[in-house]
């Protein structure tokens, strides 16, 4: 199967699970995760129509997307990857939805280049549903008082939450944990779900599934 094969085969199996749970298709968007893979490997995902795309990595997304771009500028890029407060700026240049905001400092850092760069990227906090020590995102426990911080002290137009739960365990309780912190807090998007769990997360309630091997094949980190 080529990459566009098996993109066309998760679009039929997110939209499947959502009907089969009440739920308007057009409401689940597929991020296809392009992390590893060059330029070239994503363009018959373009020519094919697809248009909103994650990465991990500031730099190898900057190197990547920009000729890309100039071919389809209408891409919307997500960054899914931890933020460092040195790249903000770069990132708030290069992205159009920032999933992983989860710290004071960078949501102070964010607020600054918006204000300097009148670019509006989508906002979403990353929990740290599993509280994983290695693992980005604020503590479940710390999110109200982190999403309430990002709104009132830094003007943050909080889209939406992300996590990425522990590899080891079961998902469903995870999504149904960030689902709840983002009802109580009147967020509408929830990132939640990859290639081995994202008709789960549809289930319970992800606006937002973030499919790399799936559709791209498996990663060879080796080449850095
Ligand atoms: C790599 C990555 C994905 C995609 O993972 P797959 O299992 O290949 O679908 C999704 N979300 C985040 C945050 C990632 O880093």
């Amino acid at each position: 199967m080529s990459v566009v094969d098996r993109l066309k085969a998760a679009q039929e199996a997110i939209a499947r699970r959502a009907r089969d749970c009440g739920r308007d298709p057009a409401g689940v968007t597929l991020v296809c995760v392009t992390k590893t893979f060059p330029g070239e490997a994503v363009v018959p995902l373009l020519e094919a129509g697809h248009r909103v795309f994650g990465e991990n990595k500031v730099q190898e997304a900057r190197a990547k997307w920009a000729p890309l771009r100039a071919r389809f500028p209408d891409v919307e890029l997500h960054l899914i990857g931890p933020l460092q407060s040195n790249k903000t700026r770069e990132a708030i240049e290069t992205f159009d939805v920032i999933e992983s905001v989860d710290r004071p400092k960078i949501a102070e850092a964010i607020a600054g280049e918006i204000a300097r760069q009148g670019r509006r990227p989508r906002l979403l906090v990353q929990v740290n549903t599993g509280e994983e020590p290695q693992k980005a995102g604020v503590r479940p426990q710390e999110a109200d008082a982190f999403i309430r911080e990002c709104r009132e002290r830094h003007g943050l137009d909080v889209a939406g939450l992300m996590c990425v739960p522990p590899a080891d365990q079961q998902a469903s309780p995870h999504f149904a944990l960030l689902a709840a912190i983002a009802e109580r807090n009147g967020l509408n998007e929830l990132s939640m779900g990859m290639s081995a769990d994202y008709e789960l997360a549809i289930q319970l309630g992800a606006t937002h599934v973030r499919i790399g091997s799936a559709i791209m094949g498996e990663r060879d980190y080796s080449k850095g």
